[in-house]
C-alpha cells in the first residue's frame, strides 16, 4: 500500500489510474482500523481495481467537549492492516492539507436528515461529515465509495448528498461487522474498560429484543422501541440517548413497522458514546 499525504499527489495517482481505465473505490475512515473497516475494503475490491482508503480524523465533525484530541491514531498499524487486505493507497492528509484556510466558508448541510437521531445530540456533526466526504469525493474522484451500515444516518445522508448534488459515484453500504459476542466493532471500543465492555453488550441485546418483539407481531414503532429500551434501562452501565424505529433512507418514524425498517440506538457507556442499529427481518 502506498501512503499519500497530499491532495496533489493523490490527484496525480487518481489521474494515472483513471487514464489506465481502472476503477477507483474509496473507503473513507478516521483510522484506528478494525475488521469492520477492512471488510469495507473487501467490498470495495469487488467493485473497483484500485482501493483508496482515507484516514483523517476530521475536526469539523467533532463538537466541543467531544473526543477529537484523544481519538485513537496509529497510522503505521493502519498501513500494515491495509496492505494485508489489498488496499492500494492509504490517503492520510494533515489537517492543513484538508483545511488550508483552517476552516471552510462553504459546507454541506442537510437539516431534515442531519438534525434527527444522532444529529439531535451532536449539532453540526453531519454537516462536518458531509463536507469532508464531499471534499474526499472531489480529491479521490472514485467510481464507487463504501460506507458501513453501522453508521445508518451517515449512510442515508451520503446517499442523499450523492443523489441531490449529482456526484457520479456509486454509494455502497456494507453490513455491520460485530465481535463474536455481538458488540458492533468501533474504534471507540478501545476506550471501554472490561466492565464497560460488558455493559456495552446491552446495545446488541436491545436490538435483538426489538427483533423478537417484531417477530412476535408487534408493529408499532413505540412498541418495538419500548422492547429495546427495556433492555437498555435494565443495564445501569448504559445511559440511553435514543431508541427509535425509522425508515433507513428517510429516517422518518413509520406509522407501522415493516421488514426493512431500522431500530437505531445510541447511548453512553461511561464516557464513551456508542451507536448501533439493526434492520428488522
Ligand atoms: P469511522 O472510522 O468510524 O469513521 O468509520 C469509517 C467507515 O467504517 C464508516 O463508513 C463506518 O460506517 C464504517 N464502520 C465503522 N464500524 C463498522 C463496523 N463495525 N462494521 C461495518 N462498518 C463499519
Amino acid at each position: 500500500v502506498i501512503t499519500i499525504g497530499t491532495v496533489a499527489k493523490l490527484r496525480e495517482y487518481v489521474a494515472g489510474t483513471r487514464a489506465d481505465g481502472r476503477r477507483i473505490g474509496l473507503v473513507p475512515t478516521m483510522g484506528a482500523l478494525h475488521e469492520g473497516h477492512l471488510q469495507l475494503c473487501d467490498v470495495a475490491r469487488r467493485h473497483a481495481d484500485a482501493i483508496v482508503v482515507s484516514v483523517f480524523v476530521n475536526p469539523l465533525q467533532f463538537g466541543p467537549g467531544e473526543d477529537f484530541d484523544r481519538y485513537p491514531r496509529d497510522l503505521e498499524r493502519d498501513a500494515r492492516l491495509l496492505a494485508g487486505r489489498g488496499a492500494t493507497v492509504l490517503f492520510a492528509p494533515d489537517r492543513s492539507e484538508v483545511y488550508p484556510d483552517g476552516a471552510v466558508a462553504v459546507s454541506v448541510h442537510a437539516p431534515a436528515l442531519g438534525d434527527v437521531l444522532c444529529g439531535r445530540f451532536r449539532p453540526g456533526h453531519f454537516e462536518g461529515v458531509l463536507t469532508v466526504v464531499a471534499k474526499l469525493f472531489n480529491m479521490a474522484r472514485p467510481h464507487c465509495a463504501v460506507f458501513g451500515r453501522k453508521d445508518l444516518q451517515q449512510a442515508a445522508l451520503i446517499r442523499r448528498m450523492v443523489s441531490d448534488l449529482n456526484f457520479d459515484i456509486d454509494v455502497i453500504v456494507a453490513p455491520t461487522v460485530r465481535e463474536a459476542d455481538g458488540l458492533a466493532m468501533s474504534s471507540r471500543n478501545a476506550y471501554l474498560s472490561a466492565a464497560e465492555r460488558r455493559s456495552a453488550l446491552a446495545l446488541h441485546a436491545a436490538l435483538n429484543a426489538a427483533e423478537q418483539a417484531f417477530m412476535a407481531g408487534e408493529n408499532s414503532p413505540a412498541g418495538i422501541a419500548a422492547a429495546a429500551a427495556a433492555i437498555l434501562e435494565a443495564e445501569p452501565g448504559v445511559t440511553v440517548q435514543y431508541v427509535e424505529v425509522v425508515d433507513p433512507e428517510s429516517l422518518l418514524v413509520p406509522r407501522r413497522v415493516e421488514r426493512g425498517h431500522a431500530v437505531a440506538v445510541a447511548g453512553y457507556v461511561g464516557k464513551t458514546r456508542l451507536i448501533d442499529n439493526h434492520i428488522l427481518e
